[in-house]
């Protein structure tokens, strides 16, 4: 184990609460580990610093956030797939960067960009469907069966379109089926009585 010079403990006991392990690593070229060990065995602490988490922990941790890890947390600095729960999108993301209010890239890309609530009708199928989009006409192609549109609906925000498709989705409840032959979105088609 390298020793660790009075400097370089001035200098964690200075960075580490702010700037976490992976800056302090770098200017002491020590490694993650070893800096995190020692920044653990002085006592302090910095909300960059959770590689001591375990997965309930973080899970905990994001408890009052819009964020869940779908998959068991390894590190802070290790990418596992997170799901937004506002939107539904699942991306790969360090916790390190959820922990620190990195925002869900389908809502900061899209969120204001004018998308569609659509109801549509599948007559081959003799299934109904809802969901969301932001070129309606692009659907055909990706739900690989033609359908007419009963209704749809333009919002000036994907988060206003979403929030009518959930409400549908909860009327609809009772009458969903998953037929499973759509290319996707088969977990939105219903039978209309
Ligand atoms: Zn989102």
């Amino acid at each position: 184990m390298k020793y660790w010079a009075e400097e370089e403990i001035e200098f964690l006991i200075e960075w580490y609460p702010i700037e976490g392990a992976k800056l302090c690593a770098k200017v002491l070229d020590r490694t993650i580990i070893s800096v995190y060990q020692k920044a653990f065995k002085l006592g302090i602490n910095s909300p960059y610093a959770s590689i001591q988490l375990t997965n309930v922990e973080y899970k905990l941790r994001l408890k009052d956030t819009e964020y869940l890890p779908v998959e068991p947390y390894i590190n802070t600095y290790t990418k596992i797939k997170h799901l937004h729960i506002n939107c539904g999108y699942i991306w790969k993301v360090r916790p390190n960067a959820i922990l620190n209010n990195r925002a869900c890239p389908q809502c900061t890309v899209l969120g204001n960009i004018p998308t569609y609530f659509y109801w549509i009708n599948f007559p081959k199928l003799g299934l109904d469907k809802v969901g969301i989009t932001t070129n309606i006409n692009r659907r055909h192609h990706e739900l690989g069966e033609y359908f007419i549109i009963k209704h749809s609906v333009k919002f000036d925000t994907r988060r206003k379109a979403y929030d009518l498709e959930q409400y549908y989705l909860g009327l609809f409840k009772p009458y969903m089926i998953n037929t499973g032959e759509l290319k996707s979105g088969n977990t939105e088609t219903f039978k209309w009585p």
